[in-house]
């Protein structure tokens, strides 16, 4: 099912790491190409607006991450930072602006937002053509109609993963756990339209483990340090980790726990070092099929 060689240090085989840092860097390397061919041709600069309303440390370090990776692949980000937070009139008048600003391709509204925001109105007020997280209904609804244009970020890299690895996904039996609309639905579609039998889990399912023992490919996103135990885990599965969690001891934990998990799956993802780059490199690579489907090219 994964094309490479499993790796048997010990008596116990472990599985093979699926590694999305360098998975990551490929696709870096493929955007920056892009992103130097677009200014060679138009003249114009990629750039992405970012937006962080709210004094929120953790989306502070995603948006650092962020901007340093549109830096490397020389993507131009403006910032609209406002640690003291915004009215949502204010914050819609900000998207209507950037949406009409022909500079600005890809508008990136760092979530969550301040209680007193609306969230669903915020992302739908940017226009579809600059929102480059995926998250506008009319992008969610083209992916649900087969036709993705703009896929968010961390399903992407997920499929990234899959498809560099070789993963076969045809007729596979998946299993997603998690039904979020940022992760779960959105990967459990991309994985329908690879001909996958999927399955989707989430906190009403009865008896989690009946279902992730079926699973060849078992993707979680839970948002639940460890839910998942090396005894939920088919032999021979390939398991996506997605999940980031920081626990008490400062340890930063996937929703798999990924020792005994690795006993028994032919493939994993690590945390860190697995999904996590892949959402900050798709976000970029959006951020460039949006300035060239904007610039015309
Ligand atoms: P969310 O909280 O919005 O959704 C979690 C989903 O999991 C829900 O649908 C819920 O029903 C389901 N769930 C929770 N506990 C469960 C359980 N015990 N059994 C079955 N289903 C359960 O979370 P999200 O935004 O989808 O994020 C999920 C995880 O992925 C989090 O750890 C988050 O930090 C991480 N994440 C990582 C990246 C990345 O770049 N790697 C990006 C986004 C989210």
């Amino acid at each position: 099912m994964v094309r490479g060689d499993l790796l048997c240090p010990g008596e116990e085989c472990m599985a093979q790491i699926l590694d999305g840092k360098a998975v990551a860097r490929k696709v870096l390397a493929d955007v920056k190409a892009g992103v130097a061919a677009v200014k060679d041709r138009s003249g114009a600069t990629p750039t992405l607006a970012v937006v962080l309303v709210g004094d929120f440390p953790s989306s502070k370090i995603y948006i650092a991450n962020k901007k340093k990776a549109a830096a490397e692949v020389g993507i131009a980000s403006r910032d609209f930072l406002y640690a003291e937070g915004l009215s949502q009139p204010e914050l819609l008048g900000l998207l209507r602006q950037l949406n009409a600003d022909p500079a600005i391709h890809g508008i990136l509204l760092q979530l969550p937002l301040p209680s007193g925001c609306d969230e669903g109105e915020a992302i739908a007020a940017i226009a579809p053509e600059k929102d480059v997280d995926g998250f506008h209904p009319m992008n969610l609804g083209l992916l649900l109609a087969g036709t993705p244009t703009v896929v968010p970020c961390t399903p992407a890299g997920v499929m990234e993963i899959l498809d560099h690895y070789g993963v076969e996904l045809k007729g596979a039996e998946a299993v997603v756990v998690g039904r979020s609309r940022i992760v779960g639905k959105p990967l459990a579609q991309l994985l329908l339209a690879r001909h996958a039998t999927v399955t989707m889990c989430h906190t009403r399912t009865r008896d989690l483990a009946a279902h992730t023992l079926r699973a060849e490919l078992l993707c979680v996103a839970a948002g639940r340090p460890q839910v998942i135990t090396g005894a939920m885990v088919r032999e021979g599965a390939v398991v996506v980790d997605v999940g980031i969690n920081r626990l008490e001891s400062g340890r930063l934990v996937g929703d798999v726990e990924f020792e005994s998990a690795a006993k028994r799956a032919r493939a994993i993802t690590p945390v860190p070092g697995g999904v996590g780059p892949m959402t900050v490199a798709m976000l970029m690579k959006n951020t460039l099929q949006a300035a060239r489907r904007q610039l015309g090219l």
